[in-house]
């Protein structure tokens, strides 16, 4: 279990709690103001802060760790994620009252994509807020639950990493569906500048009997999780985020998620190579 658990999750994982989705905990006017502003505010800052913090990084490597334990401490605070296979994401979507499908910040600010819409809003009704989308706001689609399934398997199986967001944490106001131009993918794990996201609550295991090295599962893991010797492959679970997206490329079913083994004092670790520039 991560730490959101223990704060968020009554002793379960933490998104499987109605209470985070809720009307009351939407309903706080600070953190409507932060979701009326959070797409510009990504559009303005996003790039600039990398940029900045990833110098500071080269730089001044004293400051820059205390600015990253601060930054990390902050998005726990208002927008963090994590990592949730198929299965429970289906879940989710059966938990919230509405689903929204909009276009995804990230790709436009990272890699100038504005038609990528693989980004779900829960529980908020853009039409019924004054959300200002920015230049988004065509993207705007209500989708139905069935839909939203639908989407998340298609999503699955062109190797999409599926993961739910916090719009001013406990609320889980997002479930993302993304390749690595995802601001949190770049920030975390291709310049391992600040944490963002936990991994999800499983780990992946490949059965050597069953597999064939045709090494599809390689290619499709974003995360670089899995490692090929002696004609076969077989997963780093250091590095294994437990998405589960290997798993669909797997003709010879060789691949299998498992609960991760809950650690002495309840949470999961982070990302392990963050250990490094502590
Ligand atoms: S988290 Fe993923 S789906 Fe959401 S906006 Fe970023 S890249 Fe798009
Ligand atoms: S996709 Fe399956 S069979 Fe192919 S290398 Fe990976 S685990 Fe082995
Ligand atoms: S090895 Fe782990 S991180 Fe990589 S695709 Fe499979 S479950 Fe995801």
């Amino acid at each position: 279990m991560c730490e959101f658990c223990t704060q968020h999750g009554e002793g379960r994982k933490w998104y499987e709690v109605m209470q985070n989705y809720s009307a009351e905990l939407l309903n706080d006017k600070a953190r409507q103001e932060y979701i009326r502003h959070f797409i510009p505010n990504v559009q303005k800052n996003a790039r600039t802060n990398i940029a900045k913090l990833a110098w500071i990084k080269n730089h001044f490597p004293a400051v820059y760790r205390i600015i990253r334990r601060l930054g990390t401490k902050h998005m726990k605070n208002i927008h963090f994620g994590q990592v949730v296979p198929l299965e429970d994401a289906e879940k989710i979507i059966e938990m919230v009252q509405s689903i929204t499908r909009v276009a995804c910040v990230c790709r436009s600010v990272s890699a100038g994509k504005k038609n990528g819409r693989y980004c779900f809003l829960l529980g908020i009704d853009p039409y019924g807020s004054d959300i200002d989308f920015a230049d988004l706001q065509c993207s705007l689609e209500t989708i139905s639950h069935a839909k939203a399934k639908s989407l998340l398997r298609e999503f699955d199986q062109a190797g999409l990493v599926h993961s739910i967001w916090t719009m001013k944490t406990p609320f889980i106001g997002a479930l993302c569906n993304c390749d690595q131009d995802c601001l949190a993918y770049k920030l975390q794990v291709e310049k391992n500048l600040v944490e963002m996201m936990f991994k999800a609550e499983y780990v992946a295991e490949i059965n050597s009997k069953l597999c064939t090295g045709c090494r599809r599962c390689q290619k499709i893991c974003q995360f670089q999780a899995i490692t090929f010797k002696h004609g076969q492959c077989s997963i780093i679970e250091q590095k294994c985020y437990g998405c589960g997206v290997c798993r669909q490329a797997c003709t010879a079913e060789a691949i299998v998620l498992h609960p991760k083994k809950i650690l002495a004092g309840g949470c999961s670790l982070l990302v392990e190579n963050s250990a490094a520039d502590n």
